[in-house]
């Protein structure tokens, strides 16, 4: 282990292999993640990796496209494989507000050269032919995107960051940060300290007590989110090309197709915050009890989406930690109060963001300044005296409102 290196990142996730790799790329090669247990630990291993290029704002969509980008560039200098499945994503439209909104991001996509449209219903059921689109008004479609396999793409990033020289420990846990005299952060880990002149927290929601000791009340907590994965669908053997991802409001879940079966993730109405005293600390690679009741009133939902799925086995359902914000959107910039101390915490969607998050991050690092602006995801934006009850309401306000528009 070594004693002192230009920047340490907290967290071998995908956001932490993500700024590790990206800061490798702009020459910063004295560098060193330092993991507590193994890569993708913590929730990055068993998310379902759909990256979607629809964002609220042009600058979150390019976080979006340049994060499908950065884990291909990683494929190919790794050769580890990321598994991309382009199948293009649909998120319906089930109100007026929904389509209206829809039509006016078309000029903003065209901007950034990223493909957009808002397609019929009829188109809908062309591209996604057992869905039923009753009360679907249309759809935005973004044809680009998809999904990837989370645990390669995060081992891309890795092998890449190493190939060019960056370092990674695993095994070795941060007890605590402190910023010397000199300028110098230390981290402390069980085995020895190492002094950086900036350090990141990429530990999603174990940020929140890694940082607690400089007086740092960071709102990010974990609530419980469940996916389904069905059976083979018998009469998706006629359909001759991968189903796209469908984000539907009504239900409100996200649908793609696994194999010959379907993956959902549901956002359920009744959100349930996990470890808001403190993670366990022996929790890593983990999943959560599932709570089939919270499902019910989804489930009849998704029937009506998907008739289909009431034939269907289940093959799996689990439920695992997934981090939030109270508004939902990351925590990436500087701190403000601490020179050199970096966060990159907070991802609910860190699939579909980390690449990108770890660019534009990376970037800010080295440059001094940020690559474009992103004022929706900068850590100042939650005041320290937010009280940790009222953080973890708006938490649950946020995701229960799954892909409803108008409120984000
Ligand atoms: C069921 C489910 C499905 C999901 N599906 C998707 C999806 O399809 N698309 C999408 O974009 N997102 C999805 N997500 C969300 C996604 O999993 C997360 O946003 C993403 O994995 C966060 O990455 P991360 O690197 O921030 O955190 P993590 O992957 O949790 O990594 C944090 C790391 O920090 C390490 N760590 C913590 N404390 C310390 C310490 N003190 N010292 C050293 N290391 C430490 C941990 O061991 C861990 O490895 C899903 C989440 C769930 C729960």
């Amino acid at each position: 282990m070594p004693d002192r290196t230009r920047i340490i990142v907290i967290g071998g996730g995908i956001v932490g292999c993500s700024v590790l790799y990206s800061l490798a790329k702009l020459g910063w090669t004295d560098s060193v993640l330092i993991e507590k247990r193994n890569l993708t630990s913590g929730s990055t291993w068993h998310a379902a990796g759909n990256c979607t290029f629809f964002g609220h704002y042009p600058s979150i969509t390019r976080l979006f496209v340049n994060s499908v980008n950065s884990y291909l560039q990683a494929e190919s200098e790794s050769s580890q494989s990321i598994d991309f499945h382009s199948t293009g994503s649909l998120r319906l439209a089930t109100n007026k507000a929904e389509l209206a909104f829809y039509h006016c991001l078309k000029p903003l996509y065209d901007q950034l050269g990223v493909s957009y449209e808002v397609v019929s219903p009829t188109t809908v059921s062309e591209r996604f032919p057992i869905l039923s689109t009753e009360g679907v008004l249309g759809a935005a479609h973004t044809p680009g995107d998809g999904h990837v396999d989370a645990f390669g793409a995060t081992h891309a990033l890795a092998k890449s960051a190493k190939l060019r020289g960056a370092e990674i420990l695993l095994n070795h846990e941060v007890r605590n940060l402190e910023l010397t005299r000199s300028g110098y952060w230390v981290v402390r880990t069980e085995d020895g300290d190492i002094a950086a002149e900036h350090v990141v927290v990429a530990t999603s929601f174990w940020a929140r007590e890694l940082v607690q000791s400089l007086g740092l009340n960071v709102p990010v907590f974990a609530l419980e989110h469940h996916e389904i994965v069905t059976d083979k669908v018998d009469s998706l053997q006629e359909v001759d090309f991968e189903l796209p991802s469908i984000r539907d409001p009504y239900v409100p879940c996200n649908i793609r197709q696994e194999g010959n079966g379907l993956l959902c993730g549901i956002y359920e109405s009744q959100p349930v915050p996990w470890a808001t005293e403190g993670i366990p600390p022996e929790f890593a690679e983990d999943l959560l009890p599932t709570n089939i009741s919270i499902l019910e009133s989804h489930m009849e939902k998704l029937v009506k989406r998907i008739p289909v799925f009431e034939q269907l086995g289940i093959k799996t359902v689990f439920n695992g930690p997934i981090c939030y914000t109270p508004d939902g959107l990351p925590l990436l910039g500087p701190v403000n109060q601490f020179p050199g101390l970096w966060l990159a915490t907070g991802f609910a969607i860190g699939i579909g963001t980390g690449g990108g998050s770890g660019e534009y991050l990376a970037n800010w690092i080295v440059n001094g300044h940020p690559p474009y602006d992103l004022p929706y995801v900068h850590p100042s934006r939650f005041s320290n005296d937010l009280s940790k009850d009222d953080a973890i309401d708006m938490i649950i306000e946020t995701y229960a409102r799954g892909y409803s528009i108008d409120e984000i």
